[in-house]
Formats: C-alpha cells, structure tokens, sequence
C-alpha cells in the first residue's frame, strides 16, 4: 500500500518525497534515527523515542531548531496521514546538505532533516514469545566507542550482523565487544537468566541504551526480580538458564538456541514468561488493547 511521509513539515507521498544527493545522511551516514510501532495508532513510547533521537543530534551537534513538540507532532501528523491499522514509523533526523566535498560538521549549507517513513506494520507470529528466536554469534565487534551507542545512519555493522543470521538459518545475531563479552544484538539488547537472577550488559559497555531494555529492568525490579547491569562473557551466555532479546518493534522474545547451544530447554523459560506478561500488561494499559490479543 502507498504511504505518506512526514518530510520538514509536509506531508508527501513517498513516491514523491525527494532530499538532495549531497545530504549529508547520504554521504556519511550522518544522522540518526528512531525505529517504533503504533498500537491501536498510539505511538508506542514516543517520548522516549524522541529523547533518544534528539539526544543522539546533539551528541553529533547537529543544531536544529527540532524539539520533543516537534517531533511529536510530525510523528503523528505522519499517522493521521496514514490508512493503515498498526504502522511501523522510522523518524530520521540528518545535518543536512552539504556545501562541497569534506567531513568536518560545518560543511553544511540549509537545515537539518527531520522525516518520518510510515509502513504498515506487520505483526510478527505471536508463536515468537513461546517458541523464541534462534541466535548466532556473529563475526562482527562491538567496539565501546559513542557511535555503538546513538541510533547513527551507519548502521552497516548492524546490516552485515543481521546477514550473518540469516545465512546461518537464524533471527539475530549476538555481537561481542573487544574482550569476548556480550554486548547486543544487531537490533535488539540482550539479557540472561541463571539461577533466578538476571543479568544484562551495562549502558557504560558497547550498547545502545535500549528504550525496551530500560523498560523490562524496571518492570522485573516491580516484580521483585533481581537485576544486575554486568557484563556476560560469551562462555557463561551459553549456560545460562534463560535468555531474551529486547527491542521496540516487538518488546521482548526469548532466545531458545546460540549457535549450536540450546538455552534451557528451548522454549521460553519461566522468568521470560513473566516479564512478557508484565510488558504486554503494560501496553494494554497505555493502548486499550487487550492484552491476552497481544500475547496470543
Ligand atoms: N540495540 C540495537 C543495536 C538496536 O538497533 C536496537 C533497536 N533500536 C536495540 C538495541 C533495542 O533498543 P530499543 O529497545 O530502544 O528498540
């Protein structure tokens, strides 16, 4: 289906929408951006995602006049210029374009742009949250360097993880950093279980600072689970009793194999189980929509 998108504070048809071949987000990659999803056309978590967005612009200085209302309402004017039932929206922020040939951020000439791309969404299988993902160990590092944790436009390490997956007949490929850790996925933040306690690698290591793995830490603290932000070394991941993924298109789904590992008994464990059903209560909550539809 034809989409509209939110281009510097119009409405166009994709089709239509143009940004000049020197942009800067073209060139080098230099911007950043937000992935997340409706439900019931509610944006979920979209102040969040906006902070994050903003957050990472100003890391990168790029000087607009682009603030939480701005976002908001070109997020939604994307929306409300959309037919579809659930929409899965991308907003991109870049510098702009740029004068001539050079890297250095003040070769630019206008303003940053700000878009949003509107797609229907499509609803992964509900089976994910019992069945889980399979996971690799990629190839690719994870460097702790500040771009490992905005939402930049270079998101090639990502891509090539991602393939990797792929190729090897699985959903999301894990990434170490420089000493064997775990950092995260190509797309999502990663978390273990062993022994009842869960354990997820700490903002200050290679990850971006997940919207949904702040979420989840929140909610298992609520439910009297006990977290601990440390790094995992790839060796005890793979003896762990559970493992899930976080992110915000679809909040939190097991891991059930590594590699060639099993995780547990390759469903989703117990502890799992109960951090998605306090995640889907809380989207029930804020959107109206039963939960028990979410889940099942
Ligand atoms: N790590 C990476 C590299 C990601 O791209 C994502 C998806 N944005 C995540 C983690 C999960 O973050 P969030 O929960 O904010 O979607």
């Amino acid at each position: 289906m034809k989409s509209n998108i939110y281009l510097n504070g119009k409405i166009v048809p994709l089709s239509e929408a143009k940004i000049p071949i020197l942009d800067r987000g073209f060139l080098y990659g230099d911007g950043v951006f937000e992935s997340l999803r409706t439900y019931n056309r509610i944006p979920f978590l979209l102040d969040e995602h906006s902070k994050r967005i903003l957050s990472g612009a100003k890391f990168l200085k790029i000087h607009s006049n682009f603030n939480l209302k701005t976002i908001r309402s070109a997020v939604q004017k994307t929306i409300s210029a959309n037919p579809f039932k659930e929409i899965y929206l991308k907003i991109i922020l870049t510098r702009g374009k740029a004068k001539s040939h050079g890297l250095d951020f003040s070769n630019f000439t206008g303003k940053p742009n700000l878009i949003v791309l509107a797609e229907e969404l499509k609803e992964s299988p509900k089976e994910i949250y019992s069945n889980g993902w399979k996971a690799i160990l990629s190839s690719i590092r994870r460097v702790n360097q500040p771009t490992s944790k905005i939402k930049s436009l270079c998101y090639l390490d990502n891509a090539i993880a991602k393939e990797e997956a792929k190729q090897a007949g699985a959903n999301e490929a894990l990434m170490l950093d420089e000493k064997g850790f775990v950092a995260e996925g190509s797309v999502s933040n990663l978390f273990m279980v062993r022994a009842g306690k869960i354990f997820t690698p700490p903002t200050s290591s290679a990850i971006l600072s997940g919207i949904t793995r702040r979420l989840i830490i929140k909610l298992a603290k609520e439910l009297s689970l006990k977290v601990f932000e440390k790094n995992i070394h790839s060796k005890d991941l793979l003896t762990g009793d559970e493992c899930f993924a976080t992110l915000s298109g679809t909040g939190i789904i097991p891991i059930i194999r590594i590699g060639k590992k099993n995780i547990g008994n390759q469903q989703c464990g117990p502890i799992t189980r109960k951090l998605i059903s306090s995640y889907f209560e809380l989207v029930s909550a804020v959107t109206g929509i039963e939960k028990e539809s979410l889940i099942n």
